[in-house]
């Protein structure tokens, strides 16, 4: 791969650019350099766009100036060279490269955390009943959590006084810091303590949250929870979490659902299981019997000669498949009842019963 040039020097602009520095000098320079145009050219053109899609993109940004090239595409290292540098190896040294990784891009999970702050995702998790999982439910939570201050509609300036730029990161919203690794001089950017990532500060802090942007407070939620919804699943409320100091995108809210165990009943993916008692003779001879289900008493129809055991399906009687109106079935498994006291009559007909069947008369002698 034949070295490329570097994205900054085909942008035009210092390593310390901001954004928008960077939006500006890339369609300067695609204008000049665009193939429709006399004297462009298009390799030009193509760079240009490379270096713009890395260096607009904070996560890759930061890759790219801490690795190249490699480090922007999201592999640091190369395909093969994982673990080993200079014919050092890293993994036998116990050396972790997501430390780094996490490190220079924010800390948390390889996200970057350049620009404004994002709010924190929260998790909450909720517990309905059986029938409400099968049909579908709407529930209010209520949680604590950090919203947008009403009085500084959550940028933190005293209504009515303005945002100056942040001295300690001159507006970049970012600090970088070297630090000293089994690497040698590493170059660690993380966001900018006093302005938590925005470039600016309020030059009047808000009298109410006194500049956070942010306040603490009890928020009820509304939620809708989709017919089918089975125990464990998750669902992403985006934009319902915290909000970010100094203004910024609200972070998400996951919200765990739990179904309680119905004792009547027994779901499996989308049907539902129950179990029934039929009579000795009943099951011989077949009949109708009432059978619970989420939608109430249903008419089963018990064939002659069902066996104990035996599984009789109620179509449609399940849960419907998540977002659509097609539902499992009912799933009732018959079990029969053996008696085990006999009047003397029963005794006697069975008795009969078993002489006509040709069972042992041995059997029943006294
Ligand atoms: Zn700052
Ligand atoms: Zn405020």
């Amino acid at each position: 791969m034949p070295t490329k040039r570097d994205y900054y020097d085909i942008l035009g602009v210092s390593k310390s650019a901001t954004p928008d520095e960077i939006k500006r000098a890339y369609r300067k320079q695609a204008m000049e350099h665009h193939p429709d145009k006399h004297g462009g050219d298009d390799a030009n053109f193509k760079e240009l766009g490379e270096a713009y899609e890395t260096l607009k993109d904070p996560q890759k940004r930061a890759g790219y100036d801490q690795y190249g090239q490699a480090g922007a595409q999201g592999n640091p290292f190369g395909g093969g060279g994982a673990g080993q540098a200079g014919g050092f190896d890293f993994n036998g040294a116990g050396f972790d490269f997501s430390d780094i990784l996490n490190q220079f891009m924010g800390g948390s999970g390889g996200q970057a955390h350049r620009g404004p702050a994002q709010g924190r995702d929260l998790e909450v998790s909720i517990t309905i009943e059986f029938i409400d999982a099968v049909f579908g439910t709407e529930s209010d939570i209520t949680l604590s959590l950090d919203d947008a201050c009403e009085h500084c509609k959550g940028n933190g300036a005293e209504p009515g006084s303005r945002l100056k730029t942040c001295a300690t990161c001159k507006g970049h919203g970012q600090v970088t810091r070297v630090q000293q690794t089994i690497l040698g001089a590493m170059q660690q950017t993380g966001v900018c303590p006093t302005c938590s990532g925005r470039g600016q500060v309020p030059e009047k802090p808000c009298t109410v949250c006194h500049g956070a942007g942010v306040m603490r407070r009890s928020k009820t939620i509304g939620i809708k929870i989709p017919a089918g919804v089975d125990d464990g699943a998750t669902m992403r409320l985006s934009g319902k979490g915290a909000a970010p100091k100094g203004g910024g995108a609200k972070g998400d809210l996951y919200v765990q659902i739990r179904v309680r165990p119905d004792r009547r009943f027994v779901r499996s993916g989308r049907d539902i299981h129950s179990e029934a008692k039929i009579a000795m003779a009943d099951a011989a001879l077949g009949t109708e019997i009432e059978v619970e289900t989420v939608d109430g008493n249903v008419t089963l129809k018990i064939p002659a000669g069902t066996q104990s055991g035996k599984v009789l399906r109620l179509t449609g009687r399940g849960v419907p498949v998540l977002g659509r109106t097609n539902r499992g079935d009912h799933l009732v498994k018959v079990n029969v009842d053996i008696p085990t006291k006999l009047s003397a009559k029963q005794r006697q007909l069975l008795e009969e019963f078993a002489a006509e069947s040709g069972s042992k008369k041995s059997f029943f002698k006294r």
